[in-house]
């Protein structure tokens, strides 16, 4: 089984990705889903130049993937699922910027 989302993420970037390594039609639209349901606007100011990325964690433990909005800094987080291992999900809601108090 094999899908392949192609997805326009900004003007300058467009992502292309294939799963064709899971077990199953179910565990391939699964991993894909996400990618097809994202959008390449901003959810809070409507940008279209909204950036795919990932960050690791200090620790190298977690990779978080996001999308990024550079305009108005907020981000739409993906979230894991336990198993299928790699597999992703959208949350819903566009998080807004909100300055980290000073430590
Ligand atoms: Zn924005």
């Amino acid at each position: 089984m094999e899908i392949t989302v192609t997805k326009k993420i900004n003007p300058t970037t467009q992502i292309s990705i294939k799963f064709d390594e899971e077990g199953d039609l179910k565990e391939a639209l699964l991993k894909a889903t996400p990618f097809m349901q994202m959008s390449g606007t901003c959810g809070a100011c409507g940008d279209d130049k909204v950036i795919l990325q990932a960050r690791q964690t200090k620790d190298g433990k977690y990779i978080y993937v996001e999308l990024y909005c550079p305009k108005c800094k907020a981000k739409q987080s993906f979230g894991e699922y336990k198993q299928p291992k790699g597999a992703l999900f959208l949350k819903g809601k566009w998080e807004k910027y909100t300055p980290q108090p000073q430590a």
